[in-house]
C-alpha cells in the first residue's frame, strides 16, 4: 500500500523520473563527451587545419577516425540513456523493496527491448542516435514502471534456482515481467503502424513540429523566439533540440539565409534579418543557452569547487560552441535553477540582436559559416565588420550579467547540499558501521559517496604534496599542578573549497581508499619533527606527544620498526611519543594487530586506549594487555559532575586502574564542575577545552611554558 502511495505521489514520482533521466545522462557522458570532441575535430574550422587533413587523410578524410567515433556514440546514444535511466530508476525501486530486488541489467535489457521494437524497422539506426532520445526516455520511462510492476506480481515470479546463477540474480524471477513487457510495445508498435501507417517514433517526430510548421512564418522575429524558445525548451529535457527541430531550422532559417544570397547575388537587400548563422553566431555562442556566458558567470562568481572545476573543463570546447560537457555536468538539463536563465538569455540576445541588425548598427551577417567558429571571431568573419565582434561582445556581457545571480543562487543550493552530505558523512565516519564490502562510505551510492571519493582523491593528492595538511596539538594538563604534562597530536585538512573537514572523516575515507597507512605515517613524522623542535627550546624528555593510530595501521608487521626508524630520525627518546588507539582496537589479546601493540610496548612507547567508556569496556582485558595510559570518553566525563553512574563507573575504573599501575587521561573536561568532581575520583590529568582547544605547535609550546612557568612560581611561594 505504502510502494502504490509512493508511486501514485507525483511530487516524488516527477522528482525521482527527472533525477533517472539526469543520471541516464550522466552515465552517457563518456559518449557525450567523445561525440563532441568527433564532431569538433570533424568541424574545427581552421582552414590550415581542413586543409592538413585533406591533405594527409584524402578528400573523404571526414568519414575517418571521427565520423566511427561519432558512430560509437551521438550515433547510438539513445540506447545507453534508456539502459541508464533504467538503472538509475531500478536502483531506486530496489532501496524501496530490498527484498524483492530487480536485477537492473535485465530491466535495462528489456526496455532497450522495448524501444527497439517502437522502431522503423527498416531504418533502425537512422532513429537510435541523438534523435531518437526523446522516443528513448519516453519508452524508457513506461516500459519500466511495467516492468517493475509486472515484476512485483507474485503470481508471474518464477522461482527457479541452479548452479552459476549468482552472477545473474533474479534474471528468473523477472522471465515473464520482462517478456511481457516486451510483447505489449511491439503490440503499440503493430498498433500504430495500422492506424497511421508510420512508426511510434515518426508519428512523435511529426506531432511534436506540427505546431511549429503551422505558426512559422519566415524570418520574422516572433518566429525565431518561438524557434529559440522552443530548441531551448527541448535542450532543457536533455534534448537536443537543434535536431529535433532540424527539419524546421533547415525548412526555414537555412532557407532564410539562401534566400539572402540569393538576393545578394541579384543586388536585391537581404529579406531576412535572422537566419542560421545570425543565430549561431550571436545567440548560440558557446552552444545552446549561450553557455559560454554561463561559463564565464561561474568563473567570475562561483565559489564552489565543482561547478568551477565543471566550467574550467568545458571552456575549450565551449569557446567551439561545444557544451555537451557543461549541459549534462554541470547539470543545466533538468536543473530548475538554471530554467529561466537559459531560456531567457538566447531569447534577450536574439531581441538585441535582432534591433542592432534592423536599426543599422551591425550589418547584417551574410556569410555562412561553420557552428564550430568561436564567438568574437564568427561576428567579424560572418559581417566582414568588426561592429559584428561588438556585438558578440555585447552579448556575452549581457548574457553573463543575467546568468550572475542565478550562479549565486546554484551555489547556495550546492553548499546546503554539501553541508548536509558532510554532516550525514560525519555521522557515518564516527559510526562503526560498514557496508558489505567492508567500505564505510567512499562506495556509497548517493551524494554522500560522490563526496566522499572527491574528498578520498584530494586528500591522496594533499598527502603527495602536504598541502593543507598540517597537525594541531591539545594539551594534557595535570589539574592539582596546573603543570602541561603532555599532549595529543591531531591532524587537521583544509580542503582548498570545503574548508576544514572533520579528521574523522578523513580517517574513514582514508581507511576505506586504502591510504590511511601513509596518512599515519605523515602524522607521526610531523609529531616527531615538532617533538624535536620542542626538544631544542629545552622541553623536557618526559613532555609525551601522543599520536592517534587507525586499526588498518597495525596489521602491519614492520610497524614498530618504522616508528622506531621515524624517532632515530629526529634523535628523540622512545618516551617522547605514545601511541593511541582506541578502545574497540585493542583490549583482544588474542588479535594480530595486539602482537604488534605489545612489541611497541615493550619498545617503550606509551600504549594509550582512547575513548575509553564507548563501546563494550572490557575492563578484564586491562589486565591481559599492555596498557599504559587509560583515556576516559565524553561519554563518561561530559556529566561526570551531574551522572551519579557516570562518576560510579569511574570511581570503577579508577581502582583498577590504580592495582594495574595505568594512568589516566580524561577528555572533554570544559568546565570547573567536571574538574572537582574527577579531582574527588582521583582523576587529575584532564584534555579538554576547560585547559585548551587544540593548538599549532609554537602556540602549543608557549602555553606549555606559560602554565608551567606559572607552576612553578606558585609552587615556589
Ligand atoms: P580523539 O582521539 O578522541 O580526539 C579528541 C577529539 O576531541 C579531538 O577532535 C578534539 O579536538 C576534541 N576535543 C577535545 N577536548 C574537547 C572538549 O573539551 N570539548 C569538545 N567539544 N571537543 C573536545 P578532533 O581533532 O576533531 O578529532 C576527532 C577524532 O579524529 C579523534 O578523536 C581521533 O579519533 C581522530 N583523529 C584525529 N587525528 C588523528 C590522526 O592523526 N590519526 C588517526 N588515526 N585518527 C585521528
Ligand atoms: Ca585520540
Ligand atoms: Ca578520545
Amino acid at each position: 500500500m505504502e510502494k502504490l502511495y509512493a508511486w501514485a505521489n507525483p511530487v516524488w514520482a516527477l522528482s525521482s523520473t527527472m533525477q533517472a533521466i539526469r543520471n541516464g545522462f550522466l552515465l552517457c557522458l563518456p559518449l557525450v563527451v567523445a561525440g563532441a570532441l568527433a564532431v569538433l575535430c570533424n568541424n574545427l574550422p581552421l582552414p590550415v587545419y581542413q586543409e592538413a587533413m585533406r591533405t594527409l587523410f584524402g578528400p573523404d578524410w571526414r568519414q575517418g577516425l571521427f565520423a566511427l567515433i561519432w558512430q560509437g556514440s551521438f550515433g547510438i546514444l539513445s540506447l545507453p540513456m534508456v539502459i541508464g535511466i533504467c538503472h538509475s530508476l531500478v536502483l531506486v525501486h530496489n532501496q524501496k523493496s530490498p527484498l524483492a530486488p530487480v536485477n537492473p541489467v535485465t530491466a535495462g535489457v528489456v526496455a532497450l527491448g522495448s524501444f527497439v521494437v517502437l522502431l522503423p524497422p527498416n531504418d533502425i539506426l537512422g532513429h537510435i542516435g541523438v534523435q531518437g532520445l526523446f522516443v528513448g526516455i519516453l519508452v524508457s520511462l513506461c516500459a519500466i514502471r511495467l516492468f517493475l510492476w509486472l515484476a512485483d506480481v507474485k503470481a508471474l515470479q518464477m522461482q527457479v534456482y541452479s548452479e552459476g546463477m549468482a552472477s545473474a540474480p533474479q534474471a528468473f524471477s523477472c522471465l515473464i515481467a520482462g517478456m511481457l513487457t516486451l510483447s505489449v510495445f511491439a503490440v503499440i508498435g503493430i498498433g500504430f503502424r495500422a492506424a497511421f501507417g508510420v512508426s511510434v517514433q515518426e508519428l512523435i517526430h511529426d506531432l511534436v513540429l506540427f505546431p511549429f510548421r503551422l505558426v512559422f512564418f519566415h524570418g520574422m522575429l516572433d518566429t525565431s523566439i518561438a524557434y529559440v524558445f522552443v530548441t531551448h525548451l527541448f535542450w532543457f529535457f536533455g534534448l537536443h533540440g537543434t535536431n529535433v527541430l532540424d527539419p524546421l531550422t533547415r525548412d526555414i532559417f537555412e532557407a532564410a539565409t539562401q534566400a539572402n544570397l540569393l538576393a545578394q547575388a541579384q543586388g536585391l537587400p537581404p529579406p531576412h534579418i535572422v537566419t542560421k548563422t545570425f543565430l549561431d553566431i550571436f545567440v548560440f555562442m558557446g552552444g545552446a543557452g549561450t553557455s559560454i556566458c554561463l561559463l564565464a558567470a561561474i568563473l567570475i562568481a562561483s565559489r564552489n569547487h565543482g561547478s568551477r572545476r565543471m566550467a574550467k573543463i568545458s571552456i575549450a570546447p565551449g569557446l567551439f560552441n561545444i557544451n555537451e560537457i557543461v549541459l549534462f555536468g554541470l547539470p543545466v538539463i533538468l536543473n530548475p535553477v538554471f530554467l529561466v536563465p537559459f531560456l531567457l538569455v538566447p531569447l534577450v540576445l536574439t531581441c538585441v540582436s535582432f534591433v542592432a541588425i534592423r536599426v543599422g548598427f551591425v550589418p547584417l551577417p551574410m556569410e555562412a559559416l561553420e557552428w564550430t567558429t568561436p564567438p568574437i571571431l564568427g561576428g567579424y568573419l560572418a559581417t566582414h565588420s568588426l561592429l559584428g565582434s561588438l556585438l558578440q561582445a555585447f552579448n556575452l556581457a549581457l548574457g553573463t550579467l543575467i546568468y550572475l545571480p542565478f550562479v549565486k543562487i546554484s551555489d547556495r543550493i550546492k553548499d546546503e547540499g554539501q553541508r548536509a552530505a558532510q554532516k550525514k558523512l560525519l555521522e557515518i565516519a564516527l559510526s562503526n558501521v560498514v557496508g558489505p564490502s567492508g567500505k564505510k562510505c567512499l562506495d556509497r551510492d548517493d551524494e554522500v559517496g560522490a563526496l566522499a571519493r572527491t574528498l578520498a582523491h584530494d586528500l591522496e593528492m594533499a598527502l603527495e604534496t602536504g598541502e593543507g595538511l598540517y597537525l594541531e596539538y591539545q594539551p594534557q594538563v595535570d589539574s592539582r599542578t596546573e603543570q602541561v604534562v603532555g599532549t595529543e597530536a591531531l591532524v587537521r585538512w583544509r580542503h582548498p573549497a570545503f574548508g576544514p573537514v572533520a579528521p574523522p572523516i578523513m580517517i574513514a575515507i582514508a581507511e576505506d581508499a586504502g591510504f590511511i597507512k601513509p596518512l599515519g605515517m605523515w602524522v607521526l613524522n610531523e609529531a616527531c619533527a615538532e617533538r624535536a623542535r620542542w626538544q631544542e627550546v629545552g622541553l623536557a624528555d618526559d613532555f609525551k606527544t601522543s599520536v592517534n593510530f587507525s586499526a588498518l595501521q597495525l596489521d602491519d608487521e614492520g610497524l614498530p620498526d618504522r616508528v622506531v626508524q621515524y624517532l632515530d630520525r629526529y634523535h628523540l627518546a622512545r618516551r617522547t611519543i605514545g601511541i593511541e588507539v582506541t578502545e574497540s582496537v585493542a583490549l583482544d589479546p588474542d588479535a594480530r594487530h595486539n602482537q604488534i601493540l605489545i612489541r611497541l610496548h615493550e619498545m617503550g612507547f606509551a600504549i594509550s586506549i582512547d575513548d575509553f567508556g564507548m563501546g563494550h569496556s572490557s575492563l578484564v582485558y586491562l589486565k591481559y594487555f599492555p596498557v599504559d595510559v587509560l583515556k576516559i570518553d565524553k561519554v563518561l566525563s561530559k556529566d561526570v559532575a551531574t551522572s551519579k553512574t557516570s562518576a560510579e563507573v569511574i570511581t570503577t575504573i579508577v581502582e583498577l586502574c590504580r592495582a594495574l599501575k595505568i594512568k589516566i587521561v580524561v577528555e572533554f573536561v570544559e568546565n570547573q564542575a567536571q574538574i572537582d568532581r574527577l579531582n574527588e575520583l582521583g582523576c587529575h590529568i584532564i584534555q579538554g577545552y576547560f585547559y585548551s582547544p587544540p593548538l599549532s605547535g609554537d602556540n602549543m609550546l608557549a602555553y606549555a611554558r606559560r602554565m608551567n612557568a606559572a607552576a612553578n612560581a606558585k609552587h615556589r611561594e
